[in-house]
Formats: structure tokens, C-alpha cells, sequence
């Protein structure tokens, strides 16, 4: 739409997963508004702080905007015939399984589409996984126990419909702001709907609580199979459900009965006053309507898959799922985690949902008439690292991410890549942490530079949209992908002309022999024209012959996607976190995000606004730690761990347990004389999900 000499145009947001749809302004090459899009379900108009200063953090200042080989500038010719050069000797001398790709729930789906066909179908290796393993993968994996397939029972819409809502592991006002928004908005409309928030430390989330369970890290299994016992007591189980659609009640029933026997015991367990366990029980017990949202604080866990399963269970026996206002709620962290599922951006994962099962590998190679295809699941992200590091694997690509800030135990990280023999980087940022261990860099185009698709936390797909040219020579990251692959002697299979191309494709294997057997399934927009795919609105998927609209909840008559369509109920125990605390390590060092950064604060940092909430980082220390320790507000404090250490600025706050302290996880290179969080934080890992234990790692405290 024109507006005089301006241009009006709807895109999404590049952070969270909430997905929040934006309208931006567009004059003269730049952003001169951005605003909600009020028509866009997830936020009818509403941003968070960093969303509505998204517009100050393009710019062409530090961009990367050539490509280089060993810190000389070449042109893209030369930079991609290097990168496929590099790969193909590799695989060539040590086989396919020599090479990997790190990709990034920041990149779009259609990016992620080609760069899994790539490395799957083509090199025929599963090394291919995503920093989204560092956030959402026990989810995954608990559905799939649960479910047989990776699906979001319900929406956001939902939040507006219950009655409880439970935000479980989830600091959702600064995580995801504006769900918090909306549910805030719900409580003030209707009084009656409570929120009980489940977290070892006092956040701001607090502010829409009824009820606070700060539970001792850790204990969420015992919490949860505690409520699985008193709901089998007080009989508020939804029988026929249970008969029709539920698999293993009586087993579960059986092992669980064994543990939190009582509320007292939940309460010792979990280290929280009883009454508040009583009532949350209660309330959960005789609430119908009941949405339980999770995020990273279940999930980043190395017992995070169970955790998810201990919720679901609760969900299923009642039958509270996939009904107006009732069900588990899984909040991702970034814009495209959930897009990246779908195309199979994780190692264990095939394109659009499948699996790494005979007929599905069948189904995908076929699909792709490829030369070759990965027969088994590659390393996920922590061991892929691992294996760089030990010399299995000796050329990688690493896109739109900065592992070697992210990663725990990330020292290894760095060494891995000075180790790796061929490292490849496509980033925007021309002075990245990651970047300093490039052979080749190749510039990438950044948001508002490049179109495709994501899909949020409610499995909604939104289009964002290019507003603007890139810098220099800055490629989407489809096409750079797709130019090496055809470098590599791969053109039948790489030949697409724009991302429309590939999202149809995409859309057209979700139905390839899918008879009903998988649930991401948006066959209904595969012959979609490009003009249809330029204004693509929001829809949830499934959108196919049976939800041409799109869905919006699912399960909540049965059809799950196990061999008899029934869910499976998982009998979890509760384990302690991997590594204990001891003598030489007493404190639990817990991290997450800060209100207004972003992951590596790579964009970020370039707003103004949001510097002055938090301009460095700090470490949260409970008042009787600080007193125990000799730590004052303001002093500078060295964190050991057993991995490595760093130095922060020491809060005081009785917000936090005093066993715990808490630090974000933003900071890197800005923090002079000091190593960032990764460097301290364990490597244990989820035995589901291979997903890192980020919240508990054991450490000492001293004064610097
Ligand atoms: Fe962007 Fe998330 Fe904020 Fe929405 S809530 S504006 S998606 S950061």
C-alpha cells in the first residue's frame, strides 16, 4: 500500500516466540514507524520494548557486508566455490559425517528448509542441528512421547479463555512480554481467573500472581506427579477420556502412587510451604479451564523432557487439552524455533515432522529424488561441539548464531574452532565472537532484508517481509545455502528462484503420503502463487483438506499420533539435577534472559533504549549468601565453577533462594577481563532431548 511516498508494510518480529506481528513504515531505504499490526492474532497490536525499538537496531554500521576467505575480501564467487570446495574435500577424504551445520531458530524457515535438504539429503549426514536444541528441545521430546508428534495441543487464545493459568519455569513479563500483556489484560477483565507461577526466584512475573511456588530447583517432577496423585485421590479424572484416548493410566498410576504420596511430601520435596501446595492443587483440582505455559526453565534441564511429561500427564488425565481454554502451552524462546522443527532443523529429525523411522526415510528421499539420505540421527548440539573438538568432525557452518558464547562449558567451543580444520560463518555482524574463528565469512542478510516465513509458540505461520535492501553484499541466507549446494555438484534439488519456491516445496512434502499419519501437515498451500505467498496471512497450522483455515486446537478428540491414536502417559521419577552441589562448589548458579536483551545482545546493543534497563551484568545473591560470603551491593565478585569462571557485579536481593544466585546470560565481549556465562555453565544434558542443563550448575563465589 502506498502512502504518498512511504511504504506501508506487515512483517514479524525478530525475537520471541510469541511472533508478534508489526507494521512498519518504510521511506528513503528506512524504518521511519513500527508498530503492532492489530490485526495479527498473537498480539492485536501489542509489542514489548524490544520489539517497538526493533526499527533502532538496523543499520548498516558493523554490518558484515563482503565475504571473505582467511580475512581477505573476495567476491561471492570465490567464497562460495571455497566453502563448497572445503566441504566436498572434506567428505571426500573423511566421509560425510566429517562435516556439520550449527544453524539458528533466528533463521527462516525456508533458510532452514534448504540448509537441512542440504546436509540430510544430500551429503547424506544428520550433523545438522540448531541453537534451538538450547531451548525448546525437551518439549519436543516430551511431546513426542506424549502426543507421537511434535504438536502444540491449543493457542493463545486460550490464556484469554481459562480460568488458571499455571506459568511453570517461565519469567513470561520479561521473557514473553506480551503474552504477560495479555493475560494481565485477561485477570483485569475477568477477576476470577487466577495465575499460580512456579519458579525458584521471586520475578517480575509475580506481578500477575495469585499464588507463588517457589519450589526448590529442580523439583518440578515431584510438584507435578505430586498433583498426578491428588487428582487420582480426589477422583477428578476424566474417565472416558482416559478410556478413549489415553494410553498407560493404570502403570503410571501404579509407579507414581510410590512417590509424593502426600502433600507433605510434595512440600519437603519440593522445600515449600504446604498450603501453597494445597492450594494450588485445589485450584487446579477444581478448575476446569486450566492452561499450563512452560519454557526454559523446564526445559533447559537434564531432566527436562520428564518435567514436560509430568505436566502432560496432568493435562491428559483430566482431559484439559486441546479445548477453548484448556491445555499445555509450550512458550519457545526464538522467532523460528517451532519453524525449524517442521523442516527438521534438528539432528534426530526428518523434514516436516518425520522421523528417522524406514518408511519416513523412504518418504523423504523420494520426495527429494536425492542422491543419498542420513540413515540415522546426528549429533546434537553440546556433543556436535564435542566431536569438533575431538577431531570427528573437521569442517563446519554455523549460521545466525554465536556458540561459542552460547554453548555451555564454552571454552571447549572456542578451542573446538581453532581445532576445526574448515570453519564457515554467515552472520550480519562483521565483529562477532564466533566470527574471530572463521576461515570463510560470508554476510547474510539481517530482518527486514530478506522474506520467508516463521512460525511462533501457537504454531502460527506469519510472513516476514523484506523492507529494505542489505548492506554491500549481503545474500539471504537461502540463497548463499543454495548456491554452495550447486557449487557442490547439487543443482537438480537447489534450483529455486525465491523463497516462495522453496515454502511450496516445503508445503508440498508435509503431504507427500501423508495420509493422516503426521501432524504438520500445510499441504493446502502448496500450489499457492506468488502473489498468494507476498500476502500469506497469519494461519496456524495444520491447513490442509480437512482445516483449510487453519487449526487452532487439537486432541481434544483423541487422534494422536501414536500406533493406536492414543496418548501415552510417561511414569517420570524425580531426579536431582546431574551435578550436585558440594563442599567445594555450594551455590547453584541458575541463568536466563534480562528484561530488554536478546541472546548475544548482537542486535541489542544497538538501541539505546534498551541499554538503560541494564547496562552490565549482575549477579542476584540472596542477602544471607552475601552475608555468609562478605559480598556487599556492588562489589565485584568472581564465579567458579568447575568448567571456568567469570566476574560480574554482585545484587543483592531476597528474591532469589539463598542456595542459588542468578546471572543473565547476555554479556560477552563487552565484559572486559572477564569470560561470559557459557564458560561456567555445565555441559549435562537431557538424555531425551540432549538439551543443556543452563539453570543449575554448581559454583563457588569470591570476592575480586
Ligand atoms: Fe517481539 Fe516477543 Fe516482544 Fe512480541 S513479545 S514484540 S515477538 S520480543
Amino acid at each position: 500500500v502506498s502512502v504518498m511516498s512511504s511504504r506501508i508494510i506487515d512483517t514479524t518480529c525478530a525475537y520471541c516466540g510469541v511472533g508478534c506481528g508489526m507494521t512498519a513504515e518504510v521511506e528513503n531505504q528506512s524504518i521511519i514507524a513500527l508498530t503492532g499490526d492489530t490485526h495479527h492474532p498473537a498480539n492485536h497490536g501489542r509489542l514489548c520494548v524490544k520489539g517497538s525499538t526493533l526499527a533502532d537496531t538496523v543499520r548498516t554500521e558493523g554490518r558484515l557486508t563482503q565475504p571473505s576467505v582467511s580475512g581477505q575480501p573476495v567476491s561471492w564467487n570465490e567464497a562460495i566455490s571455497t566453502v563448497a570446495k572445503g566441504f566436498s574435500d572434506t567428505i571426500a577424504r573423511y566421509g560425510a559425517d566429517a562435516v556439520a551445520f550449527y544453524v539458528s531458530g533466528q533463521l527462516l524457515t525456508e533458510d532452514y528448509y534448504v540448509a537441512n535438504k542440504l546436509m540430510k539429503g544430500y551429503i547424506g549426514s544428520a550433523n545438522i542441528d540448531t541453537n534451538s536444541r538450547l531451548c525448546m528441545s525437551s518439549s519436543v521430546a516430551g511431546h513426542k512421547r506424549a502426543f507421537g508428534s511434535d504438536t502444540v495441543p491449543n493457542s493463545y487464545e486460550d490464556l484469554e479463555q481459562a480460568r488458571l493459568i499455571v506459568l511453570t519455569g517461565s519469567n513470561t513479563a520479561w521473557c514473553h512480554p506480551v503474552l504477560f500483556q495479555r493475560i494481565k489484560h485477561a485477570r483485569q477483565k475477568n477477576p476470577e481467573l487466577k495465575v499460580v507461577v512456579i519458579d525458584p526466584r521471586e520475578t517480575d512475573t509475580l506481578a500477575i500472581a495469585d499464588l507463588h511456588i517457589n519450589l526448590k530447583a529442580g523439583t518440578d517432577v515431584a510438584l507435578f506427579n505430586g498433583l498426578f496423585n491428588y487428582l487420582v485421590q480426589q477422583d477428578r479424572l476424566d474417565h472416558q477420556y482416559l478410556h478413549d484416548h489415553v494410553n498407560g493410566f493404570e502403570q503410571t498410576q501404579t509407579q507414581l502412587a510410590g512417590q509424593q504420596r502426600s502433600i507433605a511430601d510434595v512440600a519437603q520435596q519440593c522445600d515449600v510451604d504446604e498450603n501453597r501446595i494445597q492450594q494450588f492443587y485445589d485450584w487446579f483440582t477444581n478448575t476446569e479451564q486450566v492452561v499450563t505455559c512452560y519454557s526454559q526453565g523446564v526445559n533447559q534441564s537434564s531432566r527436562g523432557t520428564d518435567k514436560v511429561n509430568s505436566i502432560l500427564n496432568c493435562h491428559l488425565i483430566t482431559g484439559r487439552i486441546g479445548k477453548p481454554g484448556c491445555g499445555p502451552l509450550s512458550l519457545t524462546g526464538q522467532p523460528n524455533a517451532m519453524g525449524g522443527r517442521e523442516v527438521g532443523g534438528l539432528a534426530n529429525t526428518l523434514a516436516a515432522h518425520m522421523d528417522f523411522k524406514e518408511e519416513d526415510i523412504a518418504t523423504v528421499q523420494q520426495f527429494w529424488n536425492s542422491p543419498t539420505i542420513a540413515r540415522q540421527p546426528g549429533l546434537k548440539a553440546v556433543d556436535l561441539f564435542s566431536a569438533v573438538d575431538s577431531g570427528r568432525i573437521k569442517a563446519i557452518w554455523i549460521m545466525a548464531t554465536n556458540p561459542v558464547v552460547s554453548l555451555p562449558n564454552a571454552s571447549i567451543v572456542s578451542r573446538a574452532l581453532q581445532r576445526c580444520e574448515f570453519v564457515v560463518v554467515s552472520d550480519i555482524v562483521a565483529q562477532g565472537d564466533t566470527s574471530a574463528f572463521a576461515d570463510v565469512l560470508l554476510p547474510a542478510a539481517g530482518w527486514g532484508e530478506k522474506d520467508g516465513t516463521v512460525t511462533n509458540s501457537e504454531r502460527r505461520i506469519s510472513r516476514q517481509r523484506r523492507l529494505l535492501p542489505s548492506p554491500g553484499e549481503a545474500r539471504p541466507d537461502w540463497r548463499i545455502i543454495c548456491d554452495v549446494a550447486i557449487a557442490m555438484g547439487f543443482q537438480q534439488g537447489f534450483e529455486f528462484n525465491s523463497p516462495a519456491d522453496i515454502f511450496r516445496e516445503h508445503a508440498r512434502l508435509s503431504g507427500y503420503q501423508n495420509h493422516g499419519q503426521r501432524d504438520f501437515d500445510i499441504s493446502a498451500l502448496a500450489e499457492i502463487s506468488d502473489g498468494e505467498y507476498d500476502t500469506l496471512m497469519p494461519v496456524q497450522w495444520p491447513v490442509n483438506q480437512q482445516y483449510p483455515d487453519g487449526c487452532k486446537r487439537l486432541f481434544k478428540a483423541g487422534g494422536f499420533f501414536t500406533p493406536n491414536r492414543k496418548a501415552q502417559l510417561i511414569a517420570t521419577t524425580c531426579h536431582p539435577p546431574q551435578y550436585a552441589t558440594d563442599q567445594e562448589y555450594p551455590l547453584q548458579l541458575n541463568s536466563g534472559r534480562s528484561r530488554d536483551h536478546w541472546h548475544t545482545m548482537t542486535r541489542t546493543e544497538l538501541a539505546v533504549t534498551l541499554n538503560r534497563h541494564r547496562s552490565e551484568p549482575w549477579v542476584e545473591i540472596h542477602p544471607d549468601t552475601a552475608v555468609q560470603y562478605g559480598i556487599e551491593a556492588g562489589h565485584w565478585i568472581r564465579i567458579d565453577s568447575q568448567w571456568g569462571n567469570i566476574r560480574v557485579r554482585a545484587t543483592i536481593s531476597k528474591r532469589i533462594r539463598p542456595e542459588q544466585i542468578f546471572v543473565p546470560i547476555h554479556w560477552s565481549r563487552q565484559l572486559a577481563n572477564s569470560a561470559w556465562l557459557g564458560a561456567v555453565v555445565n555441559p549435562a544434558v537431557d538424555p531425551f532431548s540432549g538439551q543443556p542443563e543452563s539453570k543449575h550448575t554448581p559454583v563457588r563465589i569470591c570476592s575480586w
